[in-house]
């Protein structure tokens, strides 16, 4: 089937402060069988109300993109990739291209996670030319980007967050940036429990907002900044009403329906 471009008909640049759409979006990473997904899905559906103020995905493994494209139809739960391939196909064995997962029905894909960054030498060149090849297929791409907890203590988080999202969006004209959202991830909160504070979060995706507006001040206004790293039920609500959050990645509490549904309540009510 043919997926219509992410954002096409502006839904991406709707609702938050007049413009913004906030995602919540749950990343599984390589966790739950078919079977599984299944089981989390049928206990995630009665637990939230699809409404259109607010967005909500899961970003599953490749195995379980069609039975959760199947399962979630119709009920406004979006199912993202949590990596593909740049090029269309070809000699890349083990890898997945855009084309695969539109066929599929996904909506989107996570790209640059810092595990895929770290663990698979996903380099900022490859990324600029996913993220163009996501929104080329009709993808939604979030880019991730963010410090390691060496990079913050030298002061270097704005120097290396500056470098991720030039690079990630340096192939992209201005209506392909608003098109982006973009997770900020301090690689020190994810997975550790140590969630960012609010001060922390909000400097750092109001720093990733100036910097796309340093390439389009309109596309600034449209694109999305998530937070990412730790999240949970009872430290959303704080996050999620920053003023430059546009919602969350969430890891870990993505993984039980009862913990991703509290989110995605606490993001309703931010
Ligand atoms: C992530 O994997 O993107 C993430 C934010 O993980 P966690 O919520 O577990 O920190």
């Amino acid at each position: 089937m043919t997926r219509r471009p992410a954002g096409a008909e502006g839904r991406h640049v709707s609702a938050r402060g007049g413009t913004r759409t906030p995602l919540i979006a749950g990343n599984w990473k390589m966790n739950k069988t078919v079977a599984q997904a299944e089981e989390f899905i049928a206990g995630l559906l009665p637990r939230i109300s699809a409404r259109a103020e607010l967005d909500v995905a899961i970003c599953v493994p490749f195995t379980a993109l069609q039975a959760m494209v199947d399962s979630a139809r119709g009920s406004g739960v979006e199912v993202y990739a949590q990596t593909m391939h740049e090029e269309l196909e070809g000699a890349f064995t083990g890898e997945v291209s855009a084309p695969m997962l539109t066929e599929l029905d996904v909506h989107g894909v996570v790209l640059g996670h810092s595990e895929r960054r770290e663990h698979f030498g996903e380099t900022d060149r490859a990324l600029a030319a996913k993220v163009g090849a996501a929104l080329e297929a009709g993808l939604h791409p979030i880019l991730c980007v963010g410090e390691t907890e060496e990079e913050r203590e030298r002061g270097e988080t704005d120097r290396k967050l500056r470098h991720q999202v030039q690079e990630g969006l340096h192939l992209l004209d201005a209506d392909q940036i608003a098109r982006v959202t973009i997770a900020y991830e301090p690689i020190w909160a994810i997975g550790t429990g140590q969630v960012a504070t609010a001060q922390q979060a909000q400097e750092a995706v109001a720093f990733v907002r100036a910097l796309v507006g340093d390439k389009t001040p309109e596309a600034a206004e449209a694109v999305r900044v998530l937070y990412g790293g730790s999240v949970k039920p009872d430290n959303a609500a704080e996050l999620l009403a920053l003023p430059d959050c546009d919602g969350a990645l969430v890891g870990g509490g993505s993984l039980d329906p009862e913990g991703f549904a509290g989110i995605v309540e606490a993001a309703r009510g931010a």
